[in-house]
């Protein structure tokens, strides 16, 4: 008698319990927890808040054709020297304010830096072109010249070796006056509020030299593209992260 009411019991509890499901359930982060595992805990706990929009994020990003627009360059990783982008183009086939005529860019990164400028003029602002792409050899004579000037330590802070320019990339620019000043100008503030809806991110931020390399440079705004833009306010909050991540999951570290 206790074991049938036992067993009735059962099958009762049993009815009212959910179907087991079929499969496991799946989890957007699975193919990047291990690349998101070695990064501030923070970062995991926002997609892990989000995994959905995270991966729906890198799923787009998978589509950009080219991976050097989200390529880790800095002290430690390098670009070859004889590395050159094959689709600039002149910034002076375009409307823009040049401090210099012989500024270039990759085409992409030109075609959203004409979107970016009219998104500015349009709210009164008017951005500076002071410095695009840079190739291996003149970023040489620039670095040589800041450690004739300064001396190595103090060249090394603000001024990449050559190689570990992102200027060599053809996706960065520098605005205005090229210092700090740039930060509380109309420009600088709008494009601190805005630039990354255009695709462009702000390589390195106030209080980030440990981590990038170089001291804040309010004036320096890389195109990553806009899921990249998006992908690094939401989750990893300095770009330094996103590429150090990005890094990680197609090496497979
Ligand atoms: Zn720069």
């Amino acid at each position: 008698m206790r074991y049938a009411l036992l067993t009735t019991a059962c099958i009762l509890l049993a009815a009212c319990m959910p179907p087991a499901p079929k499969s496991p359930p799946s989890d957007p982060l699975a193919p990047y927890r291990a690349a998101l595992a070695g990064l501030p805990p923070e970062i995991m706990a926002r997609a892990e808040a989000a995994p959905v929009r995270f991966a729906g994020l890198l799923r787009r990003i998978w589509a950009v054709e080219d991976p050097l627009y989200l390529a880790r360059v800095d002290k430690e990783k390098p670009l070859p020297a004889d590395y050159e982008p094959g689709d600039l183009v002149s910034l002076a086939e375009y409307p823009f304010a040049l401090a210099r005529r012989d500024l270039r860019l990759r085409k992409p990164a030109a075609e959203a830096a004409r979107e970016l400028d009219a998104a500015a003029k349009a709210a009164g602002v008017t951005l500076v072109f002071s410095s695009a792409y840079r190739s291996y050899a003149y970023q040489s004579e620039v670095y040589e010249r800041h450690v004739r000037e300064l001396g190595e330590a103090a060249a090394d802070r603000i001024s990449a070796r050559p190689g570990r320019s992102q200027h060599q990339l053809g996706t960065v620019v520098d605005f205005g006056s090229i210092d700090n000043t740039f930060a509380e100008s109309k420009a600088g503030l709008w494009m601190a509020a805005n630039a990354g809806r255009f695709g462009f991110s702000l390589s390195y931020p106030r209080g980030a030299e440990g981590l990038t390399g170089y001291d804040w440079e309010s004036w320096h705004y890389r195109y990553v593209g806009k899921e990249a833009a998006a992908l690094e306010a939401e989750f990893f909050g300095l770009q330094h992260w996103m590429l150090v991540f990005l890094e990680r999951l197609f090496s497979g570290f």
